[in-house]
Order: C-alpha cells, then sequence, then structure tokens
C-alpha cells in the first residue's frame, strides 16, 4: 500500500473531527439543527486551519441523505460523491488557477437548475480573493439574487482583498490559527494510531512549532520527519535532518557565547551549524525562539542581566529581518551576532580588542649546511676558516641530523690539514660544529690519496673556479656589447684587454 500524506489520511471527514475551530462547527451546526442556513458564507484564515475541509463537511451535512443528527452519514451516495470528487451538485474550484471569467461563467451557468437530487447545490471557491475583477463581477450578479437552493461558500486567506459588496452578502466565519496544545495532541494522537513514538516530547513540540498555527503544515512536517526516520521511533536529529534545524547544543552554546561576549566560541558554534546545512532563516528564528523561552522562562543562573537579555532579544529580531533580506544572509547573520558581542565598544566609540587565536608560526629551522658551517667558523675565528676552506667536506652539503662530519683535503694542502688536527684547533673546530648544528655531531678529518683527489676540489679551489666563470661570462657578455663593437668598427681594431672591476658581478 502506497504511503497516504498525513493530511489526506486524516483529514477529517464529520464537525466533530475538525481540530480546533469549535466557534465556526457550533456554529454550523446550529445553522443546519435550526435551518438557519445562510446563502453564502465566507472561510477566512491562513493556509491549513480546515477551511476547505469544514467547506465539505458543511456540504455534506446539507446534503446528506440520512444525517446523524447534523453530522454527515458518509456512507450515502451524497456523502461519497462529496467525497470522490463525483458529485454534480457539489462544485469546487480554486479561485487561485481558475480566475477568469469564463471559469466563473462556466461554474455558475446551471446555477438555476435545481440539484440532480437533494435538496442544495453547493459552490465553493477557494482563494476567492484571487479571481479576476470581471470574474467577481460575473459572480456577484448571482450572488445578488441567488437560487434558494444555491449555497455559495468562499474560502480566502487574504479577506482584506475582498470588495464589500462581496463580504455584505456572505456570512463570514473567520478561522483562528491552531494553538500549539491543539497541535500537538493532533500530532500525539495521529501518532499513538500509527503506532509512531518519540525519542522525546520536545520533537512534537518543534513539530507543532514549525507548523505555525496550521493544521496541513504541522501534518506535512510530521510526514518529513516520518520519511527520514529510519524506525517507527523518531529520534531528535530525524527531525533535524527533515526541518533544517540547528542541533539544540550548538543553539545554546551559541547562545551563552552571545550572553558571555566569547567571540571565538561564538563563531566557532555559527560555522558548526552551517556546516550542518542548517538555512540560515531558520537558524534565526530558532535562535529567537529560544530566546524568548528564556524570557519567559528566566532561571537563576542566567549569565546576562534580564533587561539586557530582553534588548537582545529585541535587537536580534530586528536585526535578522534585515539579515534576511541581505544578498548573504548567513554573513549578515554573522555580523549581527558580532555586532552584538561589540555592542558596549561600538556605542563607546572605542576599538574592540578582539583575541583571535593566534596561529603558532613554526620556524623553520635553517639547513645547517657546509657553506653556513664556514661562514660561522670564519665569524668565530677567522684562523679556523681560513684552514678550513682549503677542504672539503664529503658526502652531502647539508648537516641534517648527521652524527659525524667528515672533511677531505688533498695531498697538496697538508699544511691546512696539519694545523686543523692539532688538538687544541681540532677541539675548537669541534665546539664551533656543534654549537652551529645545535646537535650532537663528531667531526672527521681525512687527508685523501693522490689518486682520488682528481675529483675531489677543495671550496677555495670551487670557489675561484666559479668566479672565474663569472669572470669569463663577464667579458663575454662585455665582448657583445653593441657600443663596443661600433666602436671597433669606428676605430677599425679589435679590444685586447678587458680589465673587470672588483665588483663586476653588479
Ligand atoms: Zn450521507
Amino acid at each position: 500500500m502506497s504511503y497516504q500524506v498525513l493530511a489526506r489520511k486524516w483529514r477529517p471527514q464529520s464537525f466533530k473531527d475538525v481540530v480546533s475551530q469549535e466557534h465556526i462547527t457550533t456554529t454550523l451546526m446550529n445553522a443546519l439543527s435550526n435551518e438557519r442556513v445562510a446563502q453564502a458564507y465566507l472561510l477566512t484564515g491562513t493556509r491549513g486551519v480546515g477551511k476547505t475541509t469544514v467547506a465539505r463537511i458543511f456540504a455534506k451535512a446539507l446534503r446528506c441523505e440520512n444525517p446523524q443528527g447534523v453530522e454527515p452519514c458518509l456512507e450515502c451516495s451524497s456523502c461519497r460523491g462529496i467525497n470522490d470528487s463525483s458529485s454534480i451538485d457539489y462544485l469546487e474550484i480554486d479561485g487561485a488557477s481558475n480566475n477568469s471569467v469564463e471559469d466563473i461563467r462556466s461554474l455558475i451557468e446551471n446555477v438555476q437548475y435545481l440539484p440532480t437530487n437533494g435538496k442544495y447545490k453547493i459552490y465553493v471557491i477557494d482563494e476567492v480573493h484571487m479571481l479576476s475583477t470581471s470574474a467577481f463581477n460575473a459572480l456577484l450578479k448571482t450572488l445578488e439574487e441567488p437560487p434558494s437552493h444555491v449555497i455559495f461558500i468562499f474560502a480566502t486567506t487574504d479577506p482584506e482583498k475582498l470588495i464589500g459588496t462581496v463580504l455584505s452578502r456572505c456570512q463570514r466565519l473567520d478561522f483562528l490559527p491552531v494553538s500549539l496544545d491543539r497541535l500537538k495532541s493532533h500530532i500525539e494522537a495521529i501518532a499513538k494510531s500509527e503506532g509512531i513514538s518519540f525519542e522525546s516530547d520536545v520533537i512534537v513540540e518543534k513539530i507543532a512549532k514549525k507548523g505555525n498555527g496550521s493544521v496541513r503544515d504541522t501534518l506535512s512536517i510530521f510526514d518529513q520527519v516520518i520519511s527520514v526516520a529510519s524506525s517507527n521511533n523518531i529520534m531528535t536529529s530525524d527531525l533535524n535532518q527533515a526541518v533544517g534545524l540547528a542541533d539544540d547544543v550548538l543553539v545554546d552554546s551559541l547562545l551563552s557565547a552571545l550572553y558571555l561576549k566569547q567571540r571565538n566560541e561564538l563563531l566557532e558554534n555559527l560555522d558548526k551549524i552551517a556546516a550542518k546545512g542548517v538555512n540560515p532563516e531558520g537558524l534565526c528564528r530558532q535562535i529567537l525562539e529560544e530566546l524568548f523561552f528564556v524570557v519567559e522562562n528566566p532561571s537563576e543562573n542566567l549569565p546576562v542581566d534580564y533587561t539586557e537579555l530582553l534588548w537582545i532579544y529585541e535587537s536580534l529580531s530586528r536585526d535578522f529581518s534585515w539579515a534576511m533580506e541581505s544578498l548573504t544572509p548567513y554573513m549578515s547573520v554573522r555580523f549581527v551576532l558580532l555586532k552584538h558581542i561589540y555592542r558596549e565598544e561600538i556605542l563607546a566609540g572605542t576599538s574592540a580588542s578582539i583575541e583571535v587565536e593566534k596561529k603558532k608560526t613554526i620556524e623553520k629551522p635553517k639547513p645547517k649546511t657546509w657553506d653556513g658551517f664556514l661562514e660561522y667558523t670564519f665569524e668565530k675565528k677567522k684562523s679556523l676558516g681560513v684552514n678550513l676552506e682549503r677542504g672539503n667536506v664529503l658526502g652531502s652539503k647539508v648537516f641534517d641530523s648527521a652524527k659525524k662530519v667528515e672533511l677531505g683535503f688533498k695531498e697538496t694542502d697538508k699544511i691546512f690539514y696539519d694545523f686543523l688536527m692539532e688538538p687544541e684547533n681540532k677541539k675548537e673546530l669541534l665546539d664551533i660544529l656543534n654549537e652551529y648544528c645545535q646537535f650532537d655531531v663528531n667531526v672527521e678529518l681525512k687527508l685523501l690519496e693522490n689518486k682520488k683527489e682528481e675529483e675531489f676540489k677543495s671550496t677555495v679551489e670551487i670557489r675561484e673556479e666559479k668566479l672565474e666563470n663569472q669572470q669569463k661570462d663577464a667579458e663575454e657578455n662585455f665582448r657583445n656589447n653593441k657600443f663596443l663593437r661600433q666602436a671597433e668598427e669606428v676605430f677599425n681594431s679589435k679590444v685586447n684587454k678587458i680589465v673587470l672591476e672588483k665588483n663586476f658581478k653588479d
């Protein structure tokens, strides 16, 4: 069996089943029992409060072949005809989608003919305020002198849009928003009968609150919650998921951060809520509802002054409206909340001290290199540096976590090697090395065999070679200089020697 939406499945069939609106059902039942039925009724009220449902029940009661008191029997052909929309004496149209003059003409063209059976022909026009002016005028003519077997029932969410001539010809019945308690007991009754339970009573309360006085909306929210729930026991998380509500715990944390003016905590909670896909409008409403609850039920350990709380509620409700109209609602909500935290500073015109969590900058250790060490040694003790650069490091030039640094010297540079091998000098060298590296490291000096010397170059040799190459490049560049070329042409000669300044590189 396919799932039938609750609002349809639980649509009241009799006056006694109508949720709330007793002032209306009583009026209509009295009219039936006294046989003082008006020729036109106007049912007003917000969406989903039972206007068309009551219109149908009233129509069934008016046409029932076997009424039970003033209630329809629901079994006769008239009752069934209205229920399955097959009756030709009961016409129901939606003024929002059938609002042309032709629609109204075709509806009322048979008004003068008697019903095929029963006493009344009943015309229901839902959202009657949506009719076009010409459609309205066509309707008005009939309404001025309706045949006695015709009853009009108009329903509207916006009676202010109806012209006075319509209002004056109708008995007006104003439906009221259904109270929270009544919606809650309605949900509970349906749940019980459907075999559904709740993890907490708060779920019922929240569904009812979100229904906002409308039975239909309440039941459609209940339907959504049922559809996401994995079992017949509905959890708070099902509700949050179905209606995009934020976790209560997060909203509470956000509010306490707001009271205590804790910027980082506030933003942290707001980000968590946003990450769960809660829409900004729903969040604003939740914050205001929670605040309102606190205003109504102040506790002793409230971290703010009560007047402060009233102020927060009043200004947040105003600022949130602005935030919802902005192009970036979430950012604006963020801004509004921050503004509240810094309200005092803003009013006093002082600057706010924002304790932004400082990112710890982890200082990346500089690589300990041979060149770095050499430079360090020159700074510490030049005589050691001078000797040291006659050798070179064997292996990696980076001393990361090496236990030992091996330095090689050519046989021809033995004199420098010997100097460094002197115990006092070697110790000093080792100290400087450890100081430079900042980790325990040993040093070993090696005098290289002749055959290896060909590939080995001392630091000084490498530097000189590099310098020589740079000089050659610079000379080459200079020889190719176009002014020099022109000079050679003019003088019909060749440049013999180029002497570069010491800082030729620049
Ligand atoms: Zn009946």
